[in-house]
């Protein structure tokens, strides 16, 4: 208890020095925003494939996916902070069997209850992650969040600007995907989307207020339902759901 309670300390004193180290190197400038780098995220998720010479030989090719930009720990040197594939993301396969959706997209309250979810097809693509979230708070009553944690919210971000909606709400990457996962050198990333930029995410000590891998952990719960529900047609899917 006392280890973690170091760890999430240290953890905001880090982002703190990150977010002072941005300000200084890109820009004191608050209301300066970088150039939008559309298709120039700072995530990333490859696709690893196995290709044969012929000869016994095996040679693995690694592409960047298009699809979720969640991450697989192991698959990203940690002093890489992700992008797309620059050079497109289309690649035919041949398809033998059934398709099935991407993902199971959720939004989580710190507390943890899963309170909105969205079936994702083909991709995570952010302008559908967007599109959920606002219509999750959009249902009447319903009031807007003050911040969101997602940890592809470099992107996200940089999308919300275009729609008012979400101007006056927080959106930074959970501390543990800025921390381990975004480069410090990405610009945007750095000055937008570091928790520290938000006092009011932490308490008096430092340390932070939140549970900001909350969404993570419940992930990792979901995860086990998947081979009940991998083979569910979508009605009962659903209503299992
Ligand atoms: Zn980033």
């Amino acid at each position: 208890m006392e280890k973690r309670r170091e760890e999430r300390t240290n953890a905001s004193f880090l982002l703190k020095t990150r977010l002072q180290r941005a300000r200084n190197l890109f820009s004191t400038d608050l209301h300066h925003l970088p150039t939008l780098m559309a298709g120039h995220s700072d995530m990333v998720e490859d696709d690893e494939t196995y290709v044969t010479d012929g000869m016994g030989g095996v040679s693995m090719e690694v592409r960047r996916g298009k699809g979720s930009i969640g991450l697989a720990d192991n698959t990203l040197d940690p002093s890489d902070c992700p992008s797309k594939s620059e050079s497109g993301n289309v690649k035919y396969k041949a398809q033998f069997g059934r398709l099935h959706t991407h993902n199971e997209q959720t939004l989580v309250r710190p507390c943890g209850v899963v309170f909105a979810r969205a079936t994702m097809y083909g991709a995570e693509a952010v302008s559908n992650v967007l599109v959920l979230i606002k219509q999750a708070f959009s249902v009447p009553g319903a009031r807007k969040p003050e911040h969101i944690f997602y940890n592809s919210n470099c992107d996200a971000h940089q999308q919300a600007q275009k729609d008012p909606w979400f101007s006056g709400i927080g959106m930074c990457v959970d501390v543990w995907h800025f921390k381990n996962k975004h480069k410090v050198s990405h610009e945007y990333c750095q000055m937008y989307c570091n928790p520290a930029q938000y006092p009011e995410l932490m308490d008096e000590f430092g340390n932070w207020f939140f549970n900001t891998s909350v969404a993570e952990q419940t992930n990792a719960w979901l995860g086990r339902y998947s081979s009940i529900c991998h083979e569910m047609t979508p009605v009962r899917f659903d209503f299992f759901s």
